[in-house]
């Protein structure tokens, strides 16, 4: 058995084959979830969905593109952007140091009118830290969505130049970004 095996020819001794698929679809899973606990890339989209099998469980889940961008930290937020050279500054348009996608969710004084974060399943703890795993417990929640329609809107945020904010709404990645993060 080498080391990439996930089972042996013991462990499939005397099974059926639909008994056989289920332990090497679990072990595979197995390892996957390892990895995703283990690795260092897609770190916001983790703070989410912990559980791998999230997309197999939860076929409802069809996140929009602007749901996207919460959940991977990607997007048209300045501490992105300006990361890949597509802004000037991280600043917030509200004075804030650095506009990422948790001091938008849970901080920004300019979304306070769209916030609802016990109805969205977010919790800012004592440490200031936030759990966002409620978040996408039903689809009721994913109306978070609309904090990210605001993202691009020219009330919220004048300052995000129009070629940016056409480069959003076609759906297309953006640069550097390359989907959704994975190990
Ligand atoms: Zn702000």
């Amino acid at each position: 058995m080498s080391e990439h095996d996930v089972v042996s020819d013991d462990d499939l001794r005397e099974k059926n084959v639909d008994e056989c698929v289920k332990m090497v679809s679990d072990r595979l899973y197995e390892v996957w979830e390892k990895r995703w606990d283990e690795c260092e890339n897609g770190r916001v989209t983790y703070e989410f969905i912990k559980n791998v099998r999230f997309a197999e469980e939860c076929c409802m889940f069809q996140p929009s593109l602007w749901l996207g961008y919460i959940l991977t930290g990607h997007g048209s937020l300045n501490g992105f952007l300006y990361e890949r050279g597509l802004s000037e500054n991280e600043s917030c348009a509200c004075g804030a140091e650095c506009e990422d996608w948790k001091h938008v969710l849970v901080e920004c004084p300019l979304y306070e009118d769209v916030r609802n974060l016990c109805e969205w399943g977010v919790t800012v703890r004592e440490d200031g830290s936030v759990d966002v795993g409620p978040m996408l417990d039903c689809k009721e929640r994913y109306e978070c969505k609309r904090v990210l329609e605001l993202y691009v809107s020219e009330e919220k945020r004048p300052e995000v130049n129009e070629e940016i904010r056409r480069f959003l709404r076609s759906g297309r990645p953006m640069p550097g970004v390359v989907g959704t993060p994975n190990c």
